[in-house]
This record gives structure tokens, sequence and C-alpha cells, in this order.
């Protein structure tokens, strides 16, 4: 299969395309425009691949998508290329929209006028897999269950309604159309590469680094974590077996309150890289004004990805983090260039993204 990843650049993505040409015979084409949150570093062993092409494109760019269909002439696209920070999103919602509303539109339609000029046994299994958040439910209680397919969408915050809203567009041009789509809205993703400006890898760098470790509120936010590659593994068994007009939630059944996952982090380093001064990474920890608009609890379902397609997470959590955080202390040389830019690392920076 050639495969079309669509922000490959980034954190999920990157995974999925190291997942495709280290793991698969299928062939991977790199669709990214490098915003701050590409780090190209995370592809760089994949280069020398003859089953690896990057494209710098804008998903916004329509023409360049349909050279770039019309040149792979691909069998499948996995749509992740977005702008993903829920606090930038307060901040700035302007590029959310662009991106993740009319880029997906854009994108949905270069695949749609590709889509209905194959073969029609090409036609048939040709897929769109959209890669969404659990986000897009809004906020559950503590005791309000688990999110699944069924869940009635409900955002909070702006990244979320735009994701919500590619989601809508997506679903749409399967159901008009009859684009093969599929959409997947996963937990939280942490693992190797993800930018310093999420939960898990703000913290082990701000540890590190001697500075705060921001938490909102008293910390009681819950989400739900999947190990990236658990997510990447999970993407692929989608594509192969999924149902186009369906949707898939996507967890690894670990849900954990902000403030136990930051003292995870915290005894970890404790014991791997403790403190040059003596004491704890713990004393770092600062409780900071709550997000607006912040969902208290995400808790995602995954019985259906489970018992339909065959796959389940690998990765516990407690084994999962522990990797994360050998891979960050091994890697400071791809983390300290993107904190140093000045992109990352920003004083409040330690929340719960989708
Ligand atoms: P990320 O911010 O790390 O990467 C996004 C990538 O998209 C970057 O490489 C960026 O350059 C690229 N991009 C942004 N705008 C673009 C545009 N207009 N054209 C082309 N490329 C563009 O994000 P991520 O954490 O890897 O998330 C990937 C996808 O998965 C997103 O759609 C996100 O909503 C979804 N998701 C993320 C999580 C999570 O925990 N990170 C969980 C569930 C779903």
């Amino acid at each position: 299969m050639r495969i079309i990843v669509t922000g490959g650049a980034g954190f999920i993505g990157s995974a999925v395309c190291r997942a495709i040409v280290h793991g698969t015979r299928h062939r991977a084409v790199n669709i990214d425009k490098l915003t701050y949150a590409a780090t190209p570093q995370s592809t760089a062993g994949l280069a020398g691949s003859p089953r690896y092409r990057f494209c710098r494109l804008d998903i916004g760019d329509r023409a360049g998508l349909q050279a770039v269909l019309a040149d792979e002439e691909p069998d499948a696209i996995i749509h992740l290329a977005a702008e993903s920070h829920v606090d930038r999103s307060i901040e700035g919602p302007a590029a959310f929209i662009e991106t993740n509303i009319v880029g997906t539109y854009t994108l949905l339609e270069a695949a749609r006028r590709y889509w209905s000029g194959l073969p029609d046994t090409r036609r048939e299994r040709f897929r769109v897999l959209h890669v969404s958040t659990d986000e897009v439910y809004g906020s559950l209680g503590p005791d309000d269950g688990t999110f699944t397919e069924a869940s009635p969408y409900d955002p909070s915050s702006p990244y979320s309604a735009s994701k919500a809203s590619a989601d809508h567009l997506a679903m749409a041009w399967q159901r008009t159309y009859g684009l093969p789509v599929i959409v997947s809205n996963c937990s939280n993703n942490y693992g190797p590469f993800q930018f310093p400006e999420k939960l898990v890898p703000v913290t082990i760098v701000n540890a590190l680094d001697g500075m705060d470790l921001p938490i909102y509120g008293r910390g009681d936010n819950v989400r739900d974590w999947l190990h990236v590659e658990d997510h990447a593994r999970a993407l692929l068994a989608l594509l192969a077996r999924g149902r186009p007009g369906e949707r898939y939630t996507v967890g690894g059944r670990a849900e954990r309150r902000n403030i136990d996952v930051v003292r995870a982090v915290c005894g970890l380093l404790d014991r791997l890289a403790p403190r040059s001064g003596g004491g704890s990474y713990l004393e770092q920890i600062a409780f900071v004004a709550d997000r607006a608009g912040h969902d208290f609890r995400y808790a995602i379902d995954p019985g259906r990805i489970e018992d339909e397609i065959g796959w389940r997470a690998l990765e516990d959590f407690s084994s999962g983090l522990e990797r994360t955080v050998r891979w960050y202390l091994d890697n400071e040389a791809w983390w300290r260039p993107l904190r140093q830019a000045g992109a990352a690392g920003r004083g409040k920076a330690a929340a719960p993204v989708g």
C-alpha cells in the first residue's frame, strides 16, 4: 500500500511514519507544513528508505495536494495534520480554524476528486482515516462512565471545537459523497518526540532545568493515557480492518489524575537523574490558576476497537512512562534546541491536551 500521512513530522504522525516504514512493507508519504510543532528529526531515520518520502505542503493548498495525489496514487490517507495545543487555541484560535477545519475540508475535497477518478477495484479499497481526539466529547464527571462511539459531541475549547467540526466534515463527506472515511477519537498520547509543551514532556524538561512544574487547579483533572506506539498500531489496524462510515474510540484504559502523572514523572527522575542539590523534583510542583473551560475528566471505552478490530493497548502506563522519561534523558540534543528557540517551555504549559 501507498499511504499518505498528513502531519507526519509531528508527534503522532512521525510515530505512524516510523511504524509504516519499519513495521510494514507499505510506503509512507509524509505531507507536513512544518509548523513550530514539527520536528523533522523524528523521521530522520527514514530519510534513506525508498519507502519514505517527505513533501513540505500545507493541507490548505488544494493544488499542491492534488499534485501529490496524482503523483503518488495512494491507497489511503491518514490525516493527522492539525494545530494541537489547547492553550495556544485559547490564545489564538485563528490557526486552529484555518488548519483543523478549512484544511480538513480542503483535504477531503482533494481526496474526493482523486478517489472518484480511481478504477472500481482501487476505489473500493481506498480509505481516508481522519484522526481525532476524545476532547470532542467534552467533560465527564467523576462517576459519568466513559466515552464511547455513541457519546454526544460537546467540545469546550477552540481546539476541541475545531476538531469536532473536522470530524463532522469527514463523516459528511462519507455520507454525502460516499468517500470511504473512518474517524478515530483517541485519548491523550505520551511517548518519545512529543513537543515539550505538553504535560509529560514539559514536566520532564522543566524538572531537569530546575523550573516550576505548573499544574492547573489542584491537579485533580483526569486524562486517559495511551502510548503513541500503541496509537500508531491502532491506526494501521483501523486502516486494514475498520469500516468506512464508522468511528472508533481509542484508548489505553489508563485513567490518571494530572497530579499523579506529574508525581510519577518526579519519582522516576528522582531515581534516574537525582537533583544535583539533593531533594526531590516534587518540590518544584507549583499549582496555578485553572485553565478557562478546563474539562474535568476524559475516559475512553475502547471495547469496539478491541472486539471488532482485534487491537488493544500493549504498553502498561507505568512502564511506558519510565521508557518515555528515559528517552527524554537520553535525547536532550533533540529537545534542548526546541526549548532554546523559545517555542517550548512556556511558563504555564503544563497542561493536559488531547
Ligand atoms: P503535533 O502538534 O505534534 O503535530 C502536528 C503536525 O501537523 C506538525 O508536524 C505540523 O507541522 C503539522 N501541521 C500543522 N498544520 C499543518 C498544515 N496546515 N498543513 C500540513 N501540516 C500541518 O500533533 P500530534 O500530537 O501529533 O497530533 C496529531 C493529530 O492527532 C492531531 O490531529 C490531533 O488532534 C490528534 N490527536 C492527538 C492526541 C495527543 O494526545 N497528542 C490525542 C488524540 C488525537
